[in-house]
Formats: C-alpha cells, structure tokens, sequence
C-alpha cells in the first residue's frame, strides 16, 4: 500500500536540498539585547522588540498582576463569555492613544488581515494590493471573492493606473480596497500613504494600512504612519497593527471609526470563533500603551541608534538600500555570501539571520537587523566592530 503521507518526508528533504527549510535557533530566557541562542552569548540584532518592552518591568508586573486577579485564560471567545473588563480597557486606550473612534483587539495581526480584508470586499469588489504587501494581508485577499489587481511596489502612479483600469470595468465594481503595509519589513521603506490615500480619495476607494512595522515607531511618540503622515480617519480608513512588534507583547488591532469596529467585531471569524487573549497578555498590552505615552525616551533613543548604525554602516561600505526606518538591510547580493556573513558575525557575537530568496530576489539577499532601543552605547560599537571585520573578512565591503 502506498503511504499517502510519503510527500511530508519528500518535500521537506527538497527543502533543505535546496537550503530553504528553516533552521530553527534556540533562545535560552528573554529576548533582551544580550542573550544566549543555542548556547552562545550574543548581541540580538534581529528581533521585532524594537523598544525594549517585552522585558519592562511594567509590562511584566501588569502580567502578573493579572495573573492573580483575572487567571491565566478568558475561559471563551469574546462574543460568548470571554470578553473581560481587561479588553474593554485595553481598546479604550488604544484608541485614545491612536486619536481614533474606536479600536478592536484580535488575537494576531495574522488573524485580523485574514478576518477583517475578507468581510470588507466579496464578490462584485476589487481588492488591489502593493507587490511587497505581507502574506498575511495575501492570505486575507484570497479569502475574499474580491477581484484583486497588485500596483507596483509604493508606486502610487501605477496604483493611479490600476484605478483607472477598474473605473473603465463593465459592470463597475461595488467597492475598492487599497491595501498597503505601512513600512516595509524586508527594505525597512515607508509606504507612500498620504499619495495613496489622496489617490484612493479621488476614486471613492476605502485604504487600509498595516503598520506593524510602524507603529511604537514612527508618528508623535510611536503612534504610527497614520500620525507620521498627519492623515485623518477619513482617509485612512482602518489602521491595523499588531502588539507583537514594539509593543513586546502579541495580538493584532484596528483602529477607525465606531462603524469600522462594530462591523469588524460581528463579521469576522477569526474574531468570533478564536479564544480571547489571556489576562496576563491583555493587561500587558495595557501597560505597553502606558509605557508608550509617559516614557518618550524610548521612541527617542531608538531612532538615535538608528542613525548612527546607519552612518556607521554607510561609511563602513555597505549597501543598505533604501530604509527609512530602524530595519536595515544589509545587502549582500549572493545568497551563499550572505549566509556567511551572518555565520561570521554570530561567531563574533551578533546575531542577524541573512533573508533569501524566495523572501528576497535572487540577487538581493541581505541581512535584515532591526534596531533595539535597549542597546547601551558599548553595544552598538561592539555590533558596529563586528559588521566591519565580518564585512573585511568576507570581502562584502
Ligand atoms: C508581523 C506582521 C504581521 C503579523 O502580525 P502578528 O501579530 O505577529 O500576527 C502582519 N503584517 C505585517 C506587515 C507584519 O510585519
């Protein structure tokens, strides 16, 4: 009899055949700027924490705190039983934080571009995404029935051109959603979103932007792109996001009007038929909210680091593309060179995993660091000393 599971053993040898499975590290206790990854003590150069904040004293008191108030778990999903005062607060906050009507909590950011971008287009609706969008936000277009249409990467004049094409569509579509990453995780650039907004304006189209890599980041005191551009809710239509990045915590948000959250919250299943968050990741959520709006030295020192490993990197001699944001790419070319650099600089105590096609272009591997407010000076001049002997070594500058 044939094993109708023999493709599981097959497909994973092709992928690492071909280098392309996923080797997975170990990292012993908390993700802070010094920590051991299997066994070896090293620099994180890699992490989403950007702020530091998965290891603030205040976010990890709030977690115990209620832990002993409120248990370990919600006991249901929010629509049955499980919908606690601890929720509650926490979106009263965001949304006072984001300057929005209202905000909804779900559990991932993966979850709420899967639940929500399928209930705001179907059939008869044209979606039309940037090329580099994340694949959450791919995985929620093809949920929908929508028709899709993609745009060049932040290209607004070829959004321009997409729009027209669909204006000249017969039947004319019902409604238009253009979705956007806000910054870019893999180049570290900032989507064009007050163009892409005037643009979506002039067609009647709703925006929606991801700005998971924006928010506790960019805007007045990390508030996000919507801040950073100055744009309203009326242009912006949904703000999503997520508390797994510079919050330091998990779950996924949106942030709109009153209309966008009563609709978002009975439509979409992700929401509806998923356990809610625990007590402890809600009130942390909370206090990272709290962090954000009495402690701006956060914000502030991580985009001062920013500058001076960039100007370092920069002077060094290499490229590091187009970023606008704390994610630098250090871009290598080869996809074999780009391994060992980043085997080389784990050997000199920095940890930063090299990104490769099919993540990248072939020709465009990199390594992809993220900045980490938490770094003391020392630590970013011990990172900077070993990307340039690496960098020499390897013959990458
Ligand atoms: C990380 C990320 C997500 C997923 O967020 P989670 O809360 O970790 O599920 C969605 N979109 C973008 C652009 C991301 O970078």
């Amino acid at each position: 009899m044939r094993d109708p599971t023999a493709f599981l053993g097959q497909e994973y040898a092709d992928l690492v055949t071909n280098a392309t499975d996923w080797k997975l590290r170990v990292l012993r206790g908390a993700s802070t700027p010094w920590c051991e990854i299997d066994g070896k003590k090293v620099l994180m150069f890699c992490s989403n924490n950007y702020l530091g904040l998965s290891n603030h004293p205040k976010l990890k008191e709030a977690a115990i705190e209620a832990v002993r108030t409120h248990g370990v778990g919600s006991g249901s999903v929010r629509p049955i039983a499980g919908n606690m005062d601890l929720h509650v607060e926490l979106e009263r906050r965001l949304a006072r934080f984001k300057r929005a009507d209202a905000s909804l909590v779900y559990q991932s950011g993966f979850a709420t571009n899967a639940g929500l971008i399928p209930q705001l287009v179907g059939e008869g609706d044209l979606v039309i995404s940037d090329e580099l969008n994340h694949g959450s936000i791919i995985d929620g277009v093809r949920l929908s029935r929508a028709d899709r249409a993609v745009y060049k990467h932040a290209d607004p004049s070829d959004l321009e051109r997409v729009l027209g094409t669909a204006e000249e569509h017969s039947p004319t579509y019902r409604r238009i959603l253009i979705v956007t990453d806000g910054v870019f995780s893999m180049d570290g650039d900032i989507a064009p979103l007050d163009r892409i907004a005037a643009l979506g304006a002039r067609h009647g189209a709703m925006v929606y932007v991801d700005d998971a890599h924006g928010e506790g980041v960019l805007g007045e005191g990390g508030r996000g792109i919507v801040s950073h551009f100055g744009l309203s809710r009326s242009e912006v239509h949904v703000e999503m996001g997520t508390f797994s990045k510079a919050f330091g915590v998990v779950g996924g948000h949106i942030s709109g009007t009153k209309e966008l959250v009563d609709f978002a919250y009975n439509k979409s299943r992700t929401w509806l038929l998923s356990g809610s968050h625990p007590p402890p990741v809600a009130a942390a959520c909370l206090a990272a909210i709290d962090v954000l709006e009495s402690e701006g030295e956060h914000v502030r020192r991580l985009w001062e680091l920013t500058r001076r490993f960039k100007k370092a990197m920069q002077s060094a001699g290499f490229d590091i593309g187009q970023s606008a944001t704390p994610i630098t790419p250090i871009i290598v070319g080869d996809t074999h060179r780009a391994k060992a650099l980043s085997e080389r600089l784990f050997e000199l105590g920095v940890f930063a995993l090299p990104i490769v096609y099919p993540m990248v272009a072939k020709d465009r591997a990199r390594l992809r660091t993220i900045m980490n407010a938490a770094l003391t000076d020392d630590d970013l001049a011990f990172a900077i000393r070993a990307f340039e002997t690496a960098g020499r070594e390897l013959q990458v500058v």
